[in-house]
C-alpha cells in the first residue's frame, strides 16, 4: 500500500517480480531460448504494428544467438523506416533546480550529497536560460526538477508559464514538458492547467528488492507504488501524453525491459491509450555515486533494449538523450529512437552562464554527459545522415493528444501531417539560426524531401508556407 496519498481508480501493483523472473529463466540456462520459428512469428506481429504482450517480449530478450539478434535489430530497423519515416524530434533539458529530500543512491542530486551544489533558478536565470535556448533554436523543452517542498505543483505550474512567455527574437518554446516528482491528482490538475505537454517519471528500477536496495526507507521515494501509479493519476485529471522509464544500469537490464512493456499496457489498457514516451537513461557517473554497487549495461546489451523496446511498443515514441555518447546516439537512430536532445546542458545556469561550453563540473550536476555536441553541430549530423530534424510541436497545440494509434489509424499521417510540418520547421531553423554548413546541407535534404512528395494540393499547400516562411519571414505555420 501506499503511504502518501490516495491511488488512481483501482490503483495497485500491477509488477509481478515472479511472474516477471519466471518468463526470463535464468539467464545462463538455455532452455528459454526461443526457436528460431517462435521469434521470427513474433517479429512479424511487431511489424504489423501490433504490441506485443510481456511474454513475447521475454522471448525476445532470452535470445542469444546472434543471427537472431540481428533478425531482431533488423526488425527494429523496418519499423523506425516504415512508421517514423527519417524524422527526428529535438529538444533540451532545462534544470530549474537540484534541491531533493531523496536519497536515491545513484544520483548526484541526492539529500546526503553534501559535496552538491545546490541552486533553484529564479525568474530572471529561468528567463536568461530560455532566451539563450531560443536564441540557438530551441521550440521545445523539458523542465527538471529535483523532489523539494519548494518545487510544488503551483510553482512548477508558474515556472512553465513563465517559460512558455518567455521570447527572444522571433525565438519562442512551443512545447514545455515535465519531468519532476510524482504528485496527487490535485497536483498533476494544477500542472496541466498551465499548459504542459508531456509528464515524465521513471520508475527507475520496476524491481522491487532492486527498487528498495537504492532508495532509502524512510524517504518519500521508497514508496514504490506511489510512483508507479503516478502516471495512471495524470492520466485520470486529462494529462494524457505521459513518459516512463527505467534507469538501466541498477539491476537486471532484462527484467527492466519487461517492467516497461508491463507498464505501457497496463495504461494502455486501463485508459484506452499507452504512454507517449519510453525513456531509458543509463546510469552515467555523479558526483559521490560509489559504481561498485551498479549493474553496467554493455553498448551491445543497449541496443537490444532498444531494438525489443522498439519491436515490442511500436507505437510509443523512444527517447535517447545525451547521456549517451554521439556514437551510440548516431547508431541507436537507427533502431527507432524518434526524439533526441541535443546541444544539452545540465548544470544549473549552464546554457547562459558557461564559458568554456565543453566544461562539466560533476558537483553542479545531477550527472555527467556523454554528447556535448551543441545544437547546430546534432543538426549538421543529423542531415548528412539522412535524417529530417523536426520541432514540430503541431499534434499538441491542435489537441492531437493521447491517441497513441494516432500515426497508424489515421490514413496518411505522416505524409500529411508529420512530414510536412518537420520541414517547415527545418525550414525556420535554417533561415534563423543555421551555420553556413548546416544551412548548405540542410537546403539539399529540404530539397530532396520535397521531391519525394507526390504532386497534389498538400505539395503546393507545403509550398506555399515553405515560401512563406522562407520570403516572408512568417513564423509557426503547421498542418
Ligand atoms: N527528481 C525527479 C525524479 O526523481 O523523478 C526528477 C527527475 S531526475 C532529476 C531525472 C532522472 O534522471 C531520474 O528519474 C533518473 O532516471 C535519472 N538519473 C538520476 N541519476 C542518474 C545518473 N547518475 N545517471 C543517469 N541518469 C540518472
Ligand atoms: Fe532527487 Fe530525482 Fe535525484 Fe532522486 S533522482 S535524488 S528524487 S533528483
Amino acid at each position: 500500500m501506499s503511504t502518501l496519498g490516495e491511488l488512481s481508480q483501482n490503483g495497485h501493483d500491477f509488477i509481478d517480480d515472479n511472474k516477471l523472473e519466471a518468463l526470463l529463466g535464468n539467464s545462463n540456462d538455455f532452455k528459454t531460448e526461443p526457436s528460431p520459428a517462435r521469434v521470427r512469428e513474433i517479429l512479424e506481429k511487431s511489424l504489423s504494428k501490433v504490441p506485443l504482450e510481456v511474454e513475447e517480449t521475454a522471448a525476445l530478450v532470452n535470445v542469444r544467438n546472434l543471427d537472431l539478434i540481428e533478425e531482431i535489430f533488423a526488425a527494429a530497423r523496418k519499423l523506425k523506416v516504415d512508421v517514423y519515416g527519417n524524422r527526428i524530434v529535438l529538444f533540451a533539458p532545462l534544470y530549474i533546480g537540484n534541491k531533493c529530500v531523496n536519497d536515491c543512491r545513484y544520483c548526484g542530486f541526492r539529500v546526503t550529497n553534501r559535496d552538491a551544489i545546490r541552486r533553484t533558478l529564479n525568474t530572471q536565470e529561468i528567463e536568461a536560460q530560455v532566451k539563450a535556448l531560443e536564441r540557438v533554436g530551441h521550440k521545445r523543452l523539458i523542465l527538471v526538477f529535483g523532489e523539494h517542498p519548494e518545487y510544488n505543483p503551483q510553482y512548477i505550474a508558474e515556472s512553465v508559464r513563465l517559460v512558455a512567455k518567455t521570447k527572444e527574437g522571433c525565438g519562442e518554446i512551443r512545447r514545455v514538458n515535465i519531468n519532476a516528482a510524482p504528485f496527487d491528482h490535485e497536483g498533476f490538475r494544477i500542472i496541466k492547467d498551465a499548459g504542459i505537454g508531456a509528464y515524465q517519471v521513471f520508475q527507475e528500477t520496476y524491481h522491487h528488492k532492486t527498487y528498495a536496495k537504492w532508495h532509502p526507507q524512510g524517504t518519500r521515494k521508497a514508496d514504490y507504488l506511489w510512483r508507479l501509479d503516478s502516471l495512471s493519476r495524470a492520466m485520470e485529471v486529462g494529462c494524457d501524453d505521459v513518459g516512463i522509464g527505467a534507469l538501466f544500469g541498477l539491476g537486471d537490464w532484462r527484467f527492466e525491459v519487461l517492467g516497461l512493456v508491463e507498464h505501457a499496457r497496463h495504461l494502455d489498457k486501463k485508459y484506452g491509450c499507452g504512454p507517449h514516451t519510453v525513456s531509458f537513461p543509463r546510469m552515467c557517473k555523479a558526483s559521490g555515486v560509489n559504481g561498485d554497487e551498479l549493474t553496467p549495461v554493455s553498448d551491445d546489451e543497449f541496443k537490444r533494449i532498444v531494438a525489443i523496446l522498439r519491436v515490442s511498443i511500436p507505437y510509443t515514441g523512444l527517447i535517447l538523450t545525451a547521456r549517451e555518447k554521439e556514437d551510440v546516439r548516431r547508431e541507436l537512430l537507427g533502431f527507432g529512437v524518434s526524439q533526441i536532445d541535443a546541444g544539452s546542458r545540465i548544470e544549473l545556469g549552464g546554457y547562459s552562464e558557461m564559458g568554456d561550453m565543453n566544461h562539466q563540473v560533476q558537483e553542479r550536476e545531477q550527472f555527467q554527459l556523454g554528447d556535448m555536441r551543441s545544437l547546430d553541430e546534432v543538426m549538421r549530423d543529423l542531415v548528412r545522415d539522412g535524417y529530417v530534424p523536426s520541432f514540430c510541436t503541431a499534434c499538441y497545440r491542435k489537441g492531437r493528444t493521447g491517441q497513441q494509434f494516432m500515426e497508424f489509424a489515421v490514413p496518411g499521417f505522416i505524409a500529411n501531417l508529420c512530414t510536412p510540418n518537420a520541414l517547415c520547421t527545418l525550414t525556420e531553423y535554417l533561415q534563423d539560426y543555421a551555420s553556413p554548413e548546416t544551412k548548405k546541407i540542410g537546403e539539399a535534404l529540404l530539397q530532396n524531401e520535397l521531391a519525394k512528395i507526390p504532386d497534389g494540393s498538400r505539395k503546393i499547400d507545403l509550398l506555399g508556407r515553405l515560401r512563406r516562411i522562407a520570403e516572408k519571414d512568417e513564423r509557426d505555420l503547421y498542418f
